[in-house]
């Protein structure tokens, strides 16, 4: 008995319980005294049955990751499940929460396992560039067939008790209180006497796919096909595929030197970043545990295009009736068809049913009446990008909104201060940037303005949970924290293309990196004609990019941009663009050469980099790891390189200093001008993450 593991008697069962809060990580502090507790009640006579149970919301959530990469300190969670399964005698595992990771591996090593309804199971390593390193992929196939472990290892989902309960991997879902279930269940087995059989020791469920292993491989190229370059997934593939040729000895110890293998890799050390950076961007300056959210009950949201259409579903998504304000009627019908049509895809996928989609549209009405957003709680705005059109509408906002709203603007680039001063509220606006899909893409910017209140941010950011998005506050500058960067990163697009590279190379370059994407094929795939007419606006041209758009090649919409679009999706390489670059080189003078992908590289993502120096310089992000979410979440920066910041740190400061000076040096471009703070950090040795947030 301990502050941490406990046992009680219910007769003949014995009952453990670890209290390790907040998530009852599997902490040495608490491993220590659970292999004890075990290994005494294993040898007790008096004790028929053991049931492991959990205090707090939670069994057992998984590993507690601040040991990944220490010293290993024993009694490991493999001699935890050692321990279980020296047992003669029956282990119940009572789980309720989040029974994920190292949890469930736990839940494995019992002779069974009894649920709470709610409870939801998993293995998510994956998630973390890792493998489940303690029997997952070795016992769950066991349970619940390999194919269907399969997928839940490759993806990392959450299992619901009642699926877990019809494949096998929970044995009884507590309709009660769970440990009493837990121990009747218990005393049941130990009367029953067997045999208790390990999950270890089942076979039956393997049999089909050891008879027919091609096609299990057949299912392997299916689940990790979006794997991307993550070493991950097909670790965790192979190692389930293991279980099938191996005998469970041998697989256990492949999984685990699998593990070993992936956990000092760049890749997992890139995700756990990413997994710590998401929870410190909940932090924010002056939201303090005594700032309390406004309430939300109804939302408004103005202008029904794009981005509004994807705002209004990602709010009722999340459970927040909207109202939609458009000019006209017809506009307002179209939007909320798009609407409709974009569920009615969900539906035809599967992902979503019918009786979903009913309850999503029954949220959401529409008007032309600003009187009919008099009591929403909350008005985010998405009209055009003028500043004249913003004014209007938060002018009118103002006139119609109840005391305590927040009016909210999914701007771009604009101002937020300024679209603050058109109301006699300033610090209830703010900007609520999110990226198209808006009803797909995690990323949420939260534009703090200069008068924005705490709990009007501290409202942003419950609202982004509810709406499942992944926010970080940003301050205002032009472009915020995304298109800043995003605008550096493209500055030198042009002048590869002048000097020598395709499309197609630069692009290639992009992809091998790990990006989705490279930026010509996705300047095809939005248009080409919104850069045009914005550089019209600014008085600013681009030699490739206007001659395209003056022949009508907007991308994909048209059929052609800089790629050809036989088949209306499939960018493929277009002679007559190539001929176009080399005609526009000519005419400045300039001598086509060969240019390396490294070149490419250096001379779009290290400018971002530096630009991103600069935003932490001038506070617009609170650390370096905000902006690594922002460009994995609403950019697709590939998520194994943890964010350009995290992969700056990785790849050397100095060199990305050194680099930028030569390149500088030749162009004069402003965006390779070092940041001060970037030569700072690389002339001490320093990195983006050891700055203090
Ligand atoms: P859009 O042209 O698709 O939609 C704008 C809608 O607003 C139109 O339906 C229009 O009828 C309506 N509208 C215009 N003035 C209005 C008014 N006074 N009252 C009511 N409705 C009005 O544009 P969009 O792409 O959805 O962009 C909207 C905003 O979101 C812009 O500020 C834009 O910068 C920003 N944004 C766009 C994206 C993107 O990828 N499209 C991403 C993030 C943010």
């Amino acid at each position: 008995m301990n502050q941490y593991v406990s046992v009680a008697r219910d007769g003949d069962v014995a009952v453990i319980t670890v209290d390790n809060p907040p998530v009852n990580a599997l902490s040495f502090h608490m491993r220590e005294p659970l292999d004890a507790a075990l290994k005494d009640l294993r040898d007790d006579a008096s004790v028929a049955a053991v049931v492991l149970a959990c205090a707090g919301r939670t069994f057992v959530a998984g590993a507690d990751i601040t040991e990944f990469g220490g010293p290993r300190q024993n009694p490991t969670l493999l001699d935890l499940i050692a321990t279980l399964e020296s047992y003669a005698k029956p282990t119940v595992a009572a789980v309720h929460g989040t029974t994920l990771g190292g949890g469930l591996e736990l839940a494995l090593g019992c002779h069974y396992r009894v649920a709470d309804p709610k409870t939801l199971l998993g293995l998510p390593e994956v998630k973390l560039g890792l493998l489940p390193g303690a029997g997952g992929t070795q016992r769950l196939p066991r349970l619940i067939g390999p194919e269907k472990a399969l997928e839940a290892i490759v993806t990392g989902r959450f299992m619901p008790a009642s699926e877990a309960l019809a494949d096998g991997l929970v044995d009884a879902i507590a309709e009660d209180d769970l440990v009493k279930t837990a121990i009747a269940f218990a005393r049941e087995k130990a009367a029953s006497g067997g045999p208790h059989v390990l999950v270890r020791d089942r076979d039956e469920k393997l049999a089909a796919a050891r008879a027919d292993l091609d096609a299990f491989d057949a299912r392997i190229k299916e689940a990790t096909k979006k794997a991307r370059g993550l070493d991950a997934p097909l670790r965790c593939a192979q190692s389930v595929r293991n279980a099938l040729t191996m005998p469970f000895e041998e697989g256990y110890a492949q999984e685990l030197a699998y593990f070993l293998e992936l956990l000092p890799s760049d890749q997992s050390k890139a995700q756990r970043h990413l997994f710590f950076a998401e929870r410190e961007a909940a932090k924010v300056e002056g939201i303090t545990r005594d700032v309390k959210p406004r309430e939300v009950k109804r939302a408004g949201v103005i202008g029904a295009g794009t981005m509004g259409g994807g705002i209004s579903m990602a709010l009722v998504n999340g459970g927040i009736p909207v109202t939609i304000l458009e000019m006209s009627r017809e506009a307002l019908n179209n939007g909320l068809a798009r609407i409709s049509s974009t569920y009615d895809i969900s539906v035809k996928r599967g992902s979503m049913s019918e009786e979903d989609k009913a309850k999503r549209m029954a949220r959401l009405s529409g008007t032309t009446d600003y009187a009919d957003l008099a009591n929403c709680d909350l008005i985010i705005e998405a009209v055009f990008e003028e500043m004249g059109v913003k004014e209007q509408v938060f002018k009118k906002l103002d006139e119609i909104a109840k005391p305590g709203a927040i009016l909210a603007s999914n701007t771009s680039y604009l101002d937020v201060d300024k679209i603050a001063s058109f109301t006699s509220r300033p610090a209830d606006v703010l900007g609520m940037h999110f990226f198209s899909p808006a009803n797909v893409m995690k990323l949420l910017e939260i534009v703090r303005g200069e008068k924005t209140a705490p709990d009007v941010l501290a409202t942003a950011l419950a609202v982004a949970k509810r709406a499942k998005k992944v926010p970080v506050v940003v301050g205002v500058c032009h472009g915020f924290v995304g298109n800043r960067m995003l605008a550096s990163r493209s500055a030198e697009l042009e002048s590869l293309l002048l000097e020598g590279a395709t499309p197609s190379e630069v692009d290639k370059a992009f992809t091998d990196f790990g990006w989705p994407m490279g930026p010509f094929a996705m300047g095809d795939l939005a248009g080409l004609d919104i850069g045009w007419r914005n550089r019209k606006s600014l008085g600013k041209t681009a030699a490739i990019g206007d001659a395209l758009c003056e022949e009508g090649r907007f991308g994909q919409k048209t059929g052609k941009g800089f790629y050809l679009y036989e088949d209306g999706r499939t960018p493929k390489p277009d002679p007559w663009v190539e001929n176009l670059i080399v005609e526009k080189a000519k005419e400045k003078g300039i001598s086509r050469r060969a240019i390396s992908a490294d070149e490419i590289t250096e001379r779009t993502l290290y400018p971002m980099i530096n630009e991103g120096a600069k935003i932490l310089e001038e506070k617009i992000a609170a650390r370096a790891s905000d902006i690594d979410i922002v460009w994995v979440n609403g950019y697709g920066f590939p998520i194994g390189k943890g964010g350009p910041m995290h992969w700056a740190d990785t790849a050397g400061l100095a060199r990305i200093v050194e680099r930028l000076e030569y390149w500088h040096g030749k162009t004069g471009e402003d965006t390779f001008k070092p940041a001060p703070l970037l030569k700072k950090l690389a002339s001490e040795g320093g990195s983006f993450a050891g700055l203090k947030g």
